[in-house]
């Protein structure tokens, strides 16, 4: 049997840096549990346009559609603020996105009790968070048409368009119902049917597959508004959320905060089941390259690691190992480690981006 295959893409600014830690966890995996990856490494961003005058290579392209998971760094930084829209770092990752089809954008925000005074809430109503928010991520108001801004009269409007058809409202549900039947069963979807004929439909869709296809689950409907306000007042209540493009980039940016650091959290991007059956995905922090500490081993390799923990989960079918880095994170949280992004108590001494990898490897080999 050929070993799973995985595609690096570092990136800029911390992406290195905290690719390096996850880097030692993969080859932890390979030698302590005999799960060996083929790990190919390759440009992504403004390190692609300085070598070759473009954010993606086409070869990069290609890779990343033949190979089993993409794990990726960050992008961006002051030094390409200049750059024609075309080539800009972001390009490269949303070229990533869209050749990828990748529908189904998965955040999780998830409290380890040791953060919990991190969060603007109370402590109380964050700790022990774990939802998912599953986000329609290729359709709908951002890639409508016709949009632009145009004359009319004697002013200019500016125009987006919400547009979703069935089969695209269909496999993100699926997607949904699929990852809350491997976590609390319960899924709650969330639109404006009240005021949005889309929403409308998105309800209606939801509904037929959940009728059909997973009847087991528990579904609830919600209008974005009101779940926006839920969030924030017992988040606790919720196990998948699933919702469009346009509401899930607001909710998981709100639902991500209730939890702390940027530098905590972790995503994946899955599109439709290739012929060995696992999705098409892109795993990746939530955070940028941060330009303001790169470079000063100052970064929370966290959020990059739990990535992996994703892609362990959702493309390798290993959820047990998955478990067992989760629980490495937080035993080393516990213990009070923390990079300067999560220093709240006082007299306690920051550690590196590496100092933070080593514990987490050393947790790791405590868990076997
Ligand atoms: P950012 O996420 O890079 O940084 C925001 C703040 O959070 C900074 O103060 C940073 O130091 C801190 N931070 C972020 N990640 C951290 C980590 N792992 N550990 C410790 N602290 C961390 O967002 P920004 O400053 O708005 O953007 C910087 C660059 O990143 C821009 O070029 C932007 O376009 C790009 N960006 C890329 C992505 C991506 O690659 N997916 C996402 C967002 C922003």
């Amino acid at each position: 049997m050929t070993n799973p295959s995985l595609l690096i893409l570092p990136g800029d600014g911390i992406g290195p840096e905290v690719m390096a830690e996850v880097r030692k966890i993969i080859d932890w995996y390979g030698t302590k549990r005999d799960m060996v990856f083929d790990v190919s490494e390759g440009l992504v961003g403004g390190c692609s346009y300085d070598a070759h005058g473009t954010p993606l290579t086409d070869e990069t392209m290609e890779k990343a559609q033949e190979v089993d998971a993409v794990l990726l760094g960050a992008v961006g930084g002051p030094k390409y603020d200049d750059l024609d829209f075309s080539v800009k770092p972001e390009r490269g990752l949303l070229r990533l996105r869209k050749e990828m089809d990748l529908y189904a954008n998965l955040r999780p925000a998830q409290c380890f009790d040791a953060l919990a005074d991190f969060s603007s809430l109370k402590k109380d109503v964050v700790a022990g968070l774990d939802i998912m928010i599953v986000r329609e991520l290729t359709s709908g108001i951002y890639f409508g048409e016709p949009r632009g801004i145009f004359e009319e009269g004697n002013e200019r409007v500016g125009i987006n368009t919400q547009r979703y058809t069935e089969s695209e409202i269909e496999r993100v549900a699926r997607s949904a119902f699929e990852l809350a039947r491997k976590r609390g069963n319960k899924v709650c979807s969330m639109e404006k049917a009240n005021v949005m004929e889309s929403g409308i439909l998105w309800r209606a869709v939801v509904s037929e597959v959940h009728e059909k296809e997973y009847p087991d689950v528990e579904l609830s409907h919600m209008y974005a508004d009101a779940g926006a306000m839920q969030l924030c007042r017992w988040p606790k209540q919720f196990d998948v959320i699933v919702t469009d493009n346009l509401f899930g980039d607001l909710l998981s940016d709100a639902a991500a905060m209730l939890t702390g650091s940027l530098g905590m959290l972790p995503s994946a991007s899955l599109g439709a089941p290739m012929a060995n059956g696992r999705p098409k995905a892109l795993y990746e922090p939530v955070h940028g390259s941060a330009p303001d500490i790169a470079g000063q081993g100052k970064a929370n390799p966290i959020a990059c690691v739990l990535s992996f923990a994703m892609a362990l989960r959702y493309s390798f079918d290993k959820g047990d190992e998955a478990d067992r880095l989760e629980a490495a994170v937080e035993k080393v949280l516990a213990d009070g480690v923390r990079t300067a992004d999560l220093l709240g108590e006082e007299g306690v001494t920051p550690v590196s981006t590496s100092e933070m990898g080593d514990a987490i490897v050393a947790a790791l080999n405590a868990s076997l």
